[in-house]
């Protein structure tokens, strides 16, 4: 039995004073019970954040962090310093950062590794983009990238991994559950071939444009196991409609 687990990705949004107030209205909610909750802010808001959500039911994450322990690597975070700051989950490989820094498997694969041992719990994301999917190349783009981020790992309960269609984040279209479904079952067989682990245990969180209007069709899938969020993870009250339909 996988418990859902719902991430909000609040990207380079937000400042103190309103990062303090989404939190706060966060954690005086009631939410329904049984659904793991996190929020990743930005590196510089974490410490508050802390401040506000550190013994609720939110937990923190970060959105990347350094592959390296220590040393010289300007303008990086390890997940050492992450940890130490209270944050439990990072985001690692987002399309975003695949896409403007560049960020190759290989690297992810290394952030991954840091993140384990710092004790983090990592989120590692796939997904393809709207030319591949037309080309019929989804299947072959997501198992490639699994494969190259997930090499030698053995402990996928640690893991999550979040299947994120490029053409579906912040662009209001959102895989059908039909398809989300579909890639998620793939996905969970490729997981299982990589790392030579049973894979049944391992979360899979879909994400792109997930809202409170969506998320319940994509939650009853057999293989959605939550939702990575970005834009609706801004509006607490959207936000927590999504952990509600996590739950039921
Ligand atoms: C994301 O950034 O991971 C994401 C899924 O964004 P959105 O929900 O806005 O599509």
């Amino acid at each position: 039995m996988r418990q859902p687990l719902v991430v909000g990705n609040w990207k380079m949004q937000g400042s103190l004073v309103s990062v303090e107030a989404l939190l706060s209205d966060l954690v005086s909610a009631t939410p329904a019970a049984g659904v793991e909750v996190a929020v990743c802010p930005t590196f510089i808001h974490l410490g508050h954040a802390f401040t506000v959500c550190g013994h609720s039911f939110v937990a923190l994450g970060a959105q990347d962090c350094s592959h390296a322990k220590s040393g010289a690597h300007t303008g990086e975070v390890s997940a050492a310093m992450l940890a130490e700051v209270g944050c439990r989950w990072v985001i690692l490989g987002h399309s975003e950062r695949r896409q403007h820094q560049d960020e190759s498997d290989a690297l992810i694969a290394a952030k991954l590794v840091a993140a384990v041992e710092a004790g983090l719990r990592p989120i590692v994301c796939v997904g393809e983009t709207r030319q591949q999917r037309d080309a019929g190349t989804a299947q072959a783009v997501v198992s490639a990238q699994l494969a190259g981020a997930l090499q030698g790992q053995a402990n996928l309960g640690q893991l999550v991994v979040a299947y994120e269609p490029v053409w579906a984040i912040g662009t209001g279209l959102t895989a059908t559950p039909e398809q989300a479904q579909q890639m998620h079952a793939f996905m969970r067989v490729c997981l299982a071939k990589i790392t030579g682990v049973d894979a049944t245990a391992t979360r899979i969180l879909y994400g792109g444009s997930v809202k409170p209007d969506n998320a319940a069709n994509l939650f009853v899938q057999p293989d959605i196991d939550g939702a990575l969020v970005g834009g609706a993870a801004l509006v607490a009250a959207d936000f927590l409609a999504i952990i509600n339909a996590a739950a039921a």
